[in-house]
């Protein structure tokens, strides 16, 4: 295979299509979407992830809205083919065999983008050795190092084995990756027959190297401690070398991308910020992340476009045109949109929901920081609203991570708040949230709430996948919505200005978003339907034709990649 120039994009989960659950959730889609556009923009590109046989998880909710977790049953071969490649790791001294399964990603002129999944289900591997390419984010820190072992150093040597010798860029989707530069480092070492590693060695693998942070939550940057490291990992000269690897008796898997890069970034310009705070002695850029387009219009808006933006798929910018389409058939074509999704929680959840209501959407993961409950935080208020200035109904979805408990007992609570409104405002909550009902739900609700604690939204995508389809977003000024939000123009704030951490103060971000409920979005949608609908063109013309995984690819490429 050609491999001069070409960029090696590793990331631990991957949505390349729904029927393949090799992600949980934004990371994952993102990383889809930016192969995506990668293919449409030809660009030389190879992804490097795991099988991840057994999915992420299957979410079920009982009676009492407790989460619980399956394992997702698909068919590998159905999807993927695989390779004739093998390649071993050391892992705790023991060689354990990788095989690599490839999906092509097809661009819009005909492009191919391979993606490859490493696979450990070996019959030459123990019986632990071979679930280690089974559960995303599964079983403890152990598992997850030797998974980090499989992806980093496993998949720069099968890079290697298919003849991928000459790689321009290693991109580190997160910190997951990051053992690969000790293997980069290695490679060095046996090139020129040295044991130690030089300051050459370090200026060699940084500028190969590009690392992309995704979140200011601290548990999301994985720290391992010094003893398992030394177990999993056996001892490296990367050790004994305080600029690579710092840190307290731990192995931090960011601070070893950040110390092994030569370009870094942040995921919105708020996020870029944010990061040079936590990282103050490092040079953290910003680019702004996006979701792919054609991938992302519902496909009533897809023949929309088609008409009236011919170009579209090839050039988002031009969606700016969106402008030009008449007010009617923006309307009929996000009816169509709605009514799939209202069905569908009819169909689910015996919701009763009504296609005439004003529908908002929340689907995020389950975790406290995002505040799913914020607009239950005065019930009464609500009710008051729903039955003076006009109704509404809330369509939830989202999974908690299956440790998370706090995160479960929030999925409950909103069972518990839609019981004591039902007859007021209805609300469902959908099971398994996924890439499909991603869509169906930022496509087909009115308005799309996001409540996060600030600053702690890095970017946030379903927020972009909802504009490109006309929905505008009610949010929290964090993440992405800092750019994206033109007030009363391409949707509405949530409390007026950025909060520091300190800040966050949830009765008065209640306060805001029943405001902005009540004197803005309501009185818009039932009264001036017009002016509602200048705000879905404007959030497509405006933020759809920016937001999107082919003008952040275009940033990669001239600030990340080609220096
Ligand atoms: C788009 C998407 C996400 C990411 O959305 P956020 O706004 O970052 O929460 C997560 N999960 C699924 C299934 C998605 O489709």
């Amino acid at each position: 295979m050609a491999s001069q120039g070409i960029i090696a994009y590793f990331t631990m989960e991957i949505a390349l299509k729904p029927a393949i659950p090799t992600y949980s959730g934004g990371l994952g889609v993102l990383a889809g979407d930016t192969v995506n556009s990668a293919a449409d923009l030809s660009m030389p590109m190879v992804g490097v992830s795991l099988l991840h046989r057994k999915g992420y998880f299957y979410q079920r909710l009982d009676a009492s809205g407790w989460q619980r977790e399956e394992p997702v049953a698909w068919r590998v071969d159905d999807y993927l083919h695989e390779q004739v490649e093998r390649v071993t790791v050391t892992i705790e001294d023991r060689p354990v065999q990788l095989r690599a399964w490839k999906f092509e990603v097809v661009g819009v002129g005909g492009h191919r983008v391979p993606v490859v999944l490493l696979d450990s289900d070996l019959p030459e591997n123990s019986e632990w050795d071979r679930t280690l390419t089974d559960h995303l984010y599964g079983g403890d820190s152990h598992y997850r190092l030797c998974q980090e072992m499989v992806l980093g150093v496993g998949g720069v040597r099968m890079l290697r084995a298919l003849g991928y010798g000459n790689v321009h860029r290693f991109h580190m989707n997160e910190g997951h990756a990051s053992l690969l530069t000790l293997e980069l480092l290695d490679e060095r070492l046996q090139s020129s027959g040295r044991a130690t590693i030089t300051d050459e060695d370090i200026q060699a693998v940084r500028e190969q190297c590009v690392f992309t942070t995704h979140t200011p939550v601290a548990a999301g940057h994985d720290r391992f401690p010094m003893d398992l490291v030394h177990r999993v990992v056996g001892h490296h000269g990367a050790f004994d070398l305080p600029e690579i690897f710092c840190c307290e008796g731990a192995l931090n898997m960011t601070y070893l991308a950040l110390n092994l890069s030569d370009y870094v970034n942040g995921v919105a310009k708020r996020h870029g910020e944010v990061s040079r705070q936590m990282f103050a002695s490092y040079h953290i850029d910003s680019i702004t992340n996006g979701v792919h387009a054609a991938r992302w219009a519902a496909t009533p808006f897809q023949r929309l476009f088609d008409r009236y933006v011919r170009e579209w798929r090839e050039d988002n910018f031009s969606l700016r045109y969106a402008l030009s389409i008449p007010r009617h058939e923006i309307w009929a074509a996000h009816q169509r949109a709605k009514r799939a999704l209202i069905q569908y929680v009819n169909r689910e959840t015996n919701a009763g929901m009504d296609v005439d209501i004003l529908t908002l959407g929340f689907a995020r993961r389950a975790a406290t920081y995002k505040r799913a409950d914020l607009l239950f935080h005065d019930p009464e208020r609500l009710k008051a609203i729903a039955a003076n200035v006009g109704p509404l109904q809330v369509v939830y979805a989202g999974k908690a991570h299956p440790q998370d408990n706090a995160g479960k007992g929030l999925i409950q609570r909103i069972h518990q708040v839609r019981d004591t409104l039902r007859g007021a405002v209805s609300i469902a909550y959908l099971e398994n949230y996924d890439m499909r009902l991603g869509k169906l739900l930022t496509t087909g609700c009115d308005v799309w709430l996001n409540t996060p604690q600030p600053p702690l939204e890095a970017s946030g995508t379903s927020g972009m996948k909802a504009a490109l389809n006309g929905v505008p977003s009610l949010s929290i000024l964090d993440g992405w919505w800092v750019e994206g939000c033109i007030e009363g123009i391409t949707g509405w704030s949530i409390g007026e200005h950025w909060q520091q951490a300190t800040d966050v103060d949830n009765a008065k971000d209640a306060a805001s978003l029943y405001d902005k409920l009540e004197r803005a979005v309501l009185p818009i949608f039932y009264d001036r339907r017009e002016q509602f609908i200048d705000i879905m063109r404007h959030a497509i013309a405006l933020n759809g034709s920016f937001f999107n995984t082919q003008r952040m690819m275009q940033e990669y490429v001239l600030n990340a990649y080609f220096l």
